[in-house]
């Protein structure tokens, strides 16, 4: 990676840390301090010290839920009160369906009507609007622009904002106020909300680690884009990660990474399966496929990891049950 060939200069990123320091002091009381777990087994088999960020325990299951609160936190009053409105069918739905609920806000989730059904019932448990779409036939962005122009609402998305960025890197910020310094972190990546936050935490704290970003084989756009020095572009990837299934990474999100992560490594879908049932029969935990990336990423690495001090974020533990099933017997 050539950082000195990066086009956008450091000190315009679309975050600071500070950023992220205020969203962790508005998150404060409101989303949970997630637990860091160890694993004899895990050391043992990579002789390094490996600790895993458990955000599968996050409120709504996935650290999606910092960045979502975060952004509602940060609109006027008067924002508000009229409303938010976000496209997913996924973990940033029910995370704007949750924090618009404790701010008392008005939620509409634009999702398409193939959802997993729990997906959506989860969705209006927290009492969300729901809006289907035909995936096939119509554009989401273009019907939730549509609801923000005509009702007043404020679209929240999932990644490319940069107060749902410095919500994500409250993870991170956690992270290593409960273990301390580390020699290399992994971290899931989609849009790369996620990655970026964490990137500028590590960056303010601990400028010494090194910031590993995880996406699936299948969809190495993160990986390609880095390497090109632009956004690349490409078809919705076949991979169980579903909520790394996006197409390209975001405006603002890119030239964090461009800048600041050290690499981004890609894992297949089997040896997302394999840290599946790591965590479920060694450490007695569902985390979802997309929420194993960054762990069977440093499973991979094993013996180059020896003697080390590695974080791992487990961005999420939501899957249905059936399917968890399905996906560790091979079907
Ligand atoms: C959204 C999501 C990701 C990817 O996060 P980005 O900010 O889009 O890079 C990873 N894991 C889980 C569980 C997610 O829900």
């Amino acid at each position: 990676m050539t950082l000195a060939a990066s086009p956008t200069p450091a000190a315009s990123l679309a975050i600071s840390f500070a950023d992220v320091e205020q969203a962790h002091a508005r998150l404060r009381g409101v989303a949970h301090t997630t637990p860091v777990l160890t694993s004899a087994t895990a050391d043992g088999e990579t002789g390094a010290r490996i600790f895993f960020k458990c955000e599968n325990q996050q409120r709504m299951g996935a650290f999606k839920f910092r960045g979502g609160y975060n952004a509602i936190a940060r609109l006027s009053e008067r924002q508000r009160a009229a409303g938010v409105v976000a496209f997913s069918s996924g973990n940033h739905a029910q995370a704007i369906a949750l924090a618009a609920r404790l701010f008392g806000t008005r939620a509409v989730i634009v999702m398409p009507s193939d959802a997993p059904q729990t997906k959506i019932a989860a969705t209006r448990g927290y009492g969300a609007e729901v809006v289907l779409y035909d995936r096939y036939r119509e554009d989401r962005q273009a019907i939730s622009e549509g609801l923000a122009r005509d009702q007043g609402l404020t679209l929240i998305p999932p990644f490319d904002h940069p107060d749902v960025m410095a919500g994500q890197g409250t993870a991170a910020k956690e992270l290593f106020e409960q273990v301390g310094p580390l020699d290399v972190l992994f971290v899931p990546l989609g849009g790369g909300g996620l990655l970026s936050g964490t990137a500028v935490t590590a960056r303010a704290m601990h400028p010494g680690c090194r910031i590993v970003g995880v996406e699936p084989e299948a969809g190495n756009d993160g990986q390609q884009s880095v390497r090109a020095g632009h956004i690349v572009q490409i078809p919705t990837p076949q991979t169980i990660a579903d909520g790394a299934q996006t197409q390209h990474l975001g405006r603002l999100t890119f030239p964090v990474l461009q800048h600041l992560v050290h690499d981004i490594v890609t894992v297949t879908d089997a040896q997302l399966v394999d840290a599946m049932r790591f965590f479920a029969s060694r450490m007695k935990m569902v985390v979802e496929p997309t929420g194993c990336l960054g762990a069977a990423a440093a499973f991979a690495a094993g013996e180059s990891l020896r003697g080390k001090r590695v974080g791992v974020i487990l961005s999420g533990g939501n899957v249905d049950l059936d399917r968890f099933a399905r996906l560790l017997a091979g079907d």
